[in-house]
């Protein structure tokens, strides 16, 4: 028959390692640290038999121990920070020499700091205190106080808190990885909002010169002798496309989700298709283009945003103006799809894309060409930006071609007034 010292040494033996391997689950299972550490406290005084537990880290600019985590009593946790100095506490002593100290009795340890026990009515008898170490470096200690049934911590009671000093090690790392990576989150939030800011008051400041400029120009067109008039054309042109540009720019904003201000009502194509003719018809003449406009003879009412579909639809024009060699041909065409839906599609007789470039045209910066060596200027965001507009108010906006040199054809679904 086996004696009851033995069964009970066993029982307590299960006990332990089921609050191991319970303490080993949670580590794998779970991001929160502050709450795994204040769980594994809990187990380490637990499994120690100890009345409190705590992890004390190393603070390399103040040189001093701080605890960071403790057992969760609320008296406990009132340690969370305070330091407690390395040369003059069990805990420094652990750390300094890198070894397990074990104090029976603090009143013969000259080494206990009883500050903090004066100050909180804490009495510490007994102390053991476990190295911790990260990737090799020290970085703090595990230390429990006061062994609750009288009697003397182990080997064992060692080995099992070093486990336990290695998980929280672990648990520490993790802890400040994350705090590392949400403070580099911020900061490039706060880098994404000044170059926001930047992009939209230099793309502001620039426009007020170049009204200027376009307003001259155009004027000197009409105005002047032949030769003055081409030079002006020139002058015009270049102002156009820059003019393209600084728009561009200015709508990047649109291209983060929910950006787009939105508002809805009913617009008559005919009238959509006026101003986006408006705005197109002399760059299509300055390519020497043929612009054919291809519209339903009832003119059909739509629950769009004009303002934003009219900037979708001249980007997508503005492209097949630039994308087609001069003397093209460039058509929209619109017509009602389904009983809530019309599709208005700009068809052009250029460059044409190939197959595996149809979707991607309309990801953020990108262009078929490379940039370094393309006849094309342009930012790459034009399609991004017709695609957001269009999103935001439930439309859906693609591109088909035939293939290279055989023109495209982009098309924009919109909802139809009910
Ligand atoms: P970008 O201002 O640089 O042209 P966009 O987003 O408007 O940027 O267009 C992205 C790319 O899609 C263009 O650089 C071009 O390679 C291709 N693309 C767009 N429209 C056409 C078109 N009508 N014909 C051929 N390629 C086109």
């Amino acid at each position: 028959m086996q004696s009851q010292p033995v069964t009970d040494h066993f029982e307590r033996k299960v006990a332990i390692l089921t609050r191991l391997a319970e303490v080993s689950n949670i580590l794998n299972s779970t991001l929160q640290q502050d709450a795994l550490l204040a769980h594994l406290m809990d187990a380490a005084a637990e499994i120690a038999g100890a009345e409190a537990a705590s992890v004390l880290l190393w603070n390399t600019t103040t040189r001093e121990l701080y605890f960071a985590a403790t057992t969760s009593s609320e008296a406990q946790m009132k340690l969370l920070g305070r330091p407690v100095p390395h040369e003059g506490s069990i805990a420094g002593l652990a750390l300094r020499e890198n070894r397990i100290v074990q104090v029976d009795n603090v009143a013969d340890e000259p080494q206990h700091y009883n500050k903090l026990d004066e100050e909180f009515r804490f009495s510490t008898q007994s102390v053991l205190a476990i190295p911790m170490t990260s990737k090799e470096k020290l970085i703090g200690v595990l230390e429990v106080v006061n062994n609750k049934y009288g009697r003397l911590w182990t080997e064992e009671d060692h080995n099992y808190l070093s486990i336990l000093a290695a998980q929280a090690a672990v648990a520490i790392e993790v802890a400040q990885l994350i705090s590392a990576l949400k403070k580099a989150n911020e900061e490039l939030s706060q880098i994404d909002k000044l170059k926001n800011d930047f992009i939209a008051i230099a793309s502001h400041e620039l426009r007020t010169p170049l009204g200027v400029i376009l307003g001259y120009a155009s004027f000197l067109k009409e105005t002047t002798s032949d030769e003055v008039n081409e030079h002006a054309s020139k002058v015009l042109s270049s102002a156009l496309q820059l003019r393209r540009i600084i728009e561009d720019l200015t709508n990047l904003r649109y291209l983060k989700e929910g950006q787009a201000e939105i508002y809805l009502e009913n617009v008559p194509l005919a009238s959509l298709i006026e101003d986006v003719n408006r705005d197109i018809a002399t760059l299509a003449e300055a390519r020497m283009h043929t612009l054919e406009i291809r519209v339903p003879q009832e003119s059909p009412t739509m629950y769009i945003d004009r303002i934003r579909t009219g900037m979708a639809i001249t980007n997508v024009l503005n492209n097949a103006l630039r994308f087609t060699p001069p003397g093209g041909r460039i058509t929209v065409q619109a017509d009602v799809r389904t009983r809530d839906e019309i599709w208005i599609s700009v068809t052009d007789t250029g460059i044409g894309i190939s197959e595996n470039h149809l979707d991607r045209i309309f990801d953020e910066f990108y262009q078929v060409e490379d940039h370094m060596t393309r006849a094309h200027n342009g930012l790459g965001i034009g399609l991004s930006i017709a695609r957001a507009l269009i999103r935001a108010q439930n439309g859906r906006i693609w591109a088909t071609s035939p293939g290279l040199g055989q023109g495209s054809t982009f098309t924009i679904a919109l909802p139809l007034a009910q």
